[in-house]
């Protein structure tokens, strides 16, 4: 069952002091807001900060008038970002979650699929009626059935495998842990997880904002209650979120109309305007895997040799783009192989490799979705899951001689999928599972291409993502072969290096 806690909050050094010490005078509210509020004041008042901390601690309700006032009147938004939260996030769908995880600038730690094992906790939509839920019911039942027996299976070919690993007690959970990422592909979208989500004030706002009018009931249940946990202990920095503490506050209405109808407008129009289009000839997109290349700079290389030619040179875009053009392959690899020495695999890359970008049609599982997506730095869209676009399906799966199983419990769960549609088109993804697929849109730049190849080539990455990754990162080097060849997973990057690409 859903469950949101406050786990923690910034709160100003000195408040912690008195409070270990026993001293906190009774009439003094121990919140974070104190610290928003001077942060606030520092733009006009010439006090040092310590003092007017001090102040903004001594009187809270001035405090919460001030960061009503700067934040939500004057606009001033980014000093609510100086109040961090911490949510423990409980009985939670991995669907709900893929809406939550939808917020960029917010970080979290999500129970993995790989080393916990699943006790077939899902949650069951409060859309369903009594009828429904039996249907549901029975689908989530074969699917935990399927998952607790494919796991049996796929342990024992991974401990036949791998007879050097049960040597040791880590060894012998990496082996458990291979069988069930495996076996998790027939667990469905309502199975419940749990997380720790942080996130400063206003994007905590934000995501309650955006939460507030979604189509699952149970994340419109999730803003409910990240607004109570929130409000609770910052009141003056969550107004947005709140239409009657905003009337009270303003005098006028927040509009909620952009948030409560657009994304329900853009896919009704979406559909009406592709409706009975015919299929475009095949482009000649590059392709690799399930990736297709379907936009991005027209010179990659050439955008991130003249990027790092004008921040080192002073002259003009154009006179450093036209030398940058002016080298041949092997000048531009030597030319970055020089500017990226000295990287180790725990450096970023310089941000002008941010000037060459890909935009990337990428197919996938739901269980590569919920990796991907947490790559925060991409632009990540993407259409409903959809049964049509087939099946991804593990070797070894395959190998244990379960894919007709798991194919024919994926097909019975898109059945009751599509009997649920017609009434609920989105509670219905509930029943679909980890193996079902669907189509993204991916723009991310050579920078984010470098940081993902790192985390999701390496060996330790799941297979799946390690797919996908290695996708995206071969498109980026067939038309950047200059300025993406050190890309690749952290246990090639020293060898890679040595070699000179
Ligand atoms: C082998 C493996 C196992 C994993 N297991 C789990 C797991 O069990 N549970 C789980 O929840 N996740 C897991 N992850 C996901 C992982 O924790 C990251 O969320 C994911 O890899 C995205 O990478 P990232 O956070 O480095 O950066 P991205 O989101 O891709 O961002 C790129 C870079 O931008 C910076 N950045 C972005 N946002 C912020 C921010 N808010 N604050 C500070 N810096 C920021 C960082 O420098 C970051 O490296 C796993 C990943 C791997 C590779």
């Amino acid at each position: 069952m859903l469950q949101v806690i406050l786990a923690g909050h910034t709160l100003d050094r000195e408040l912690v002091k008195a409070l270990r010490a026993g001293e906190l005078p009774a009439d003094v509210e121990p919140t974070p807001e104190t610290i928003s509020a001077a942060y606030a004041r520092i733009s006009r008042y010439p006090e040092p900060i310590p003092e007017l901390r001090a102040q903004a601690r001594r009187d809270v309700a001035a405090s919460r008038k001030s960061n009503r006032m700067i934040v939500f009147r004057m606009g001033h938004h980014s000093v609510a970002e100086h109040v961090t939260l911490n949510f423990d996030v409980l009985g939670v769908s991995r669907l709900a979650l893929e809406a939550l995880e939808d917020a960029r600038l917010c970080s979290y730690t999500e129970k993995s699929q790989r080393y916990v094992t699943f006790g077939g906790e899902h949650v069951v939509p409060a859309e369903f009626d009594a009828a429904e839920r039996e249907l549901f019911g029975r689908t989530m039942g074969e699917q935990i059935a399927f998952y607790r027996s494919a796991f049996e299976r796929l342990h024992e070919l991974q401990r036949r495998r791998n007879p050097d690993q049960l040597r040791t007690k880590v060894g012998r959970e990496t082996v458990e842990g291979w069988a069930k990422e495996d076996a998790r592909y027939a667990l469905g979208l309502a199975t419940e997880t749990q997380l720790g989500f942080s996130g400063n004030a206003r994007n905590i706002e934000h995501v309650i904002r955006k939460l507030r009018h979604h189509p699952l009931a149970e994340v419109r249940a999730l803003s409910q209650a990240l607004f109570d946990a929130a409000s609770e202990v910052a009141p003056s920095l969550i107004i947005l979120s709140d239409p009657e503490r905003f009337r009270e506050a303003f005098g006028r209405d927040v509009s909620d109309a952009f948030v409560r109808r657009n994304r329900a407008a853009i896919d009704r129009l979406g559909r009406e305007t592709m409706a009975g289009a015919p299929p475009a000839p095949a482009a000649e997109h590059p392709r690799h895997g399930d990736v297709t290349l379907v936009g991005g700079s027209a010179e990659p290389d050439v955008e991130v040799l003249a990027a790092l030619l004008h921040t080192g040179s002073g002259r003009p875009w154009d006179d450093c783009r036209a030398r940058a053009r002016a080298l041949d392959d092997e000048g531009r690899r030597r030319f970055v192989r020089e500017a990226l020495a000295d990287l180790s695999e725990f450096d970023a890359l310089p941000r002008e490799f941010e000037h060459a970008w890909f935009t990337l049609e990428v197919v996938l599982s739901a269980a590569c979705y919920g990796q991907l997506k947490r790559h925060r730095m991409m632009t990540f869209t993407a259409q409903p899951y959809d049964p049509a676009l087939g099946l991804t399906v593990p070797e070894a799966m395959t190998e244990v001689g379960l894919e007709a199983e798991l194919r024919a419990l994926a097909d019975r769960s898109a059945g009751t999928w599509e009997r649920l549609a017609g009434r609920h088109p989105r509670a219905a993804e509930y029943a679909l599972t980890n193996a079902h697929r669907r189509r993204t849109l991916v723009t991310l730049d050579l920078r984010e291409v470098y940081h993902m190849a790192r985390l999701r080539m390496d060996h330790h990455a799941q297979w799946d993502i390690r797919h996908v990754a290695g996708s995206i990162t071969a498109l980026a080097r067939r038309v950047a072969p200059a300025a993406a060849a050190l890309a690749c997973g952290k246990d090639e990057f020293v060898g890679m290096c040595a070699t000179g690409c």
